[in-house]
């Protein structure tokens, strides 16, 4: 982290150089986002997935900049517990909600929960998500395809749809996608259509909700060290998670989660309808 420096530095002569700031009338911010603490002070955030791997990371970060946190997780109430407890060491409040968000009803109750316990909420992040390997797609097992888009993407629709009337001018929606949007993945075929759904949903979303002042976004990881891939691939395919690109390593969730910072922060209040790439460096188009 940069420190705030007290030191006062005087200002270049450039007053008669043709290209000079000064010459501009206002002139341009430079300097709005410093210092580089308490960037999300007095936000309240809710968060699907929170419990572990990116999600809990993205807690943790948040809590250091003054987020207090609800934390929407499927069943693992251990790992929800150690995750709360960083989040309260760090000073913040933290609400965690049991619950599966392929239920509307669920995903609309979270929402009056975290209201009723904050008062408010200023930042989504729909990052829950489950996959299920397929290597040959004509044994697709059609209700584990269906059961991945109703976690994967409808529930962003019902998590979005029940927020909207809380969410102010200034509010924030990140969306977490992932790399197989981009490049397609052979055996997770049905997982990997749902993030890309998750791509035009964010774009989509974004042109909507642009006029009332809420900015969406999203970010779209490459191979991270997690209890996703530890729970659903085979042994072989667990050792060489990260092995194929560019840094031919899987990334830990502590890399990702500074993207979901910035797309938090008002550092990104320029930034609509976009997806960070945190991928170990493989090139992806949008
Ligand atoms: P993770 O297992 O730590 O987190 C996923 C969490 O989603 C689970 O802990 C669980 O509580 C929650 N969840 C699953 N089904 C749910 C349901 N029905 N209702 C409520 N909560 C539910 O794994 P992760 O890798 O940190 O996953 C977070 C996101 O990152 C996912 O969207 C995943 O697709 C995405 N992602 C992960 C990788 C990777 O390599 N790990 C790569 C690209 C994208
Ligand atoms: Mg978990």
């Amino acid at each position: 982290m940069i420190k705030k420096t007290t030191k006062k530095v005087n200002p270049p002569q450039v007053q008669n150089r043709p290209g000079s700031e000064l010459k501009m009338h206002p002139q341009p911010i430079s300097n709005a986002h410093l210092p580089f603490t308490d960037k999300l002070k007095n936000k309240v955030l809710l968060i699907t997935g929170g419990d572990s791997g990116i999600g809990r990371a993205i807690c943790i970060l948040f809590a250091t900049q003054g987020a207090d946190i609800a934390i929407v997780y499927l069943n693992e109430t251990t790992d929800a517990n150690d995750t709360k407890n960083i989040i309260e060491g760090y000073g913040q409040k933290c609400l965690l909600i049991k619950g599966d968000i392929s239920k509307e009803q669920f995903c609309n109750t979270a929402i009056k929960k975290t209201i009723a316990y904050f008062g408010k909420m200023d930042i989504l992040i729909n990052n829950a998500a489950i996959h299920y390997e397929t290597k040959n797609v004509a044994e697709l097992d059609l209700s584990k395809m269906k059961r991945t888009f109703e976690v994967n993407i409808y529930s962003m629709f019902y998590m979005v749809k029940y927020s909207l009337p809380y969410l102010k001018k200034g509010a924030v929606i990140i969306n977490t996608s992932s790399v197989t949007a981009y490049r397609g993945s052979a055996e997770l075929v049905d997982y990997a259509a749902t993030k890309g759904a998750i791509v035009s949903f964010t774009r989509s979303l974004a042109a909507n909700l642009i006029k009332k002042g809420i900015r969406v976004n999203g970010v779209a990881p490459g191979p991270i060290w997690t209890p996703l891939i530890v729970s659903s691939f085979d042994k072989k395919r667990v050792s060489e998670h990260g092995s194929k690109v560019p840094m031919e390593r899987a990334g830990e969730p502590s890399e990702v989660a500074p993207a979901y910072l910035f797309l938090a922060s008002e550092d990104s209040s320029y930034i609509s309808g976009q997806f960070i790439h945190p991928n170990g460096g493989e090139i992806v188009n949008g």
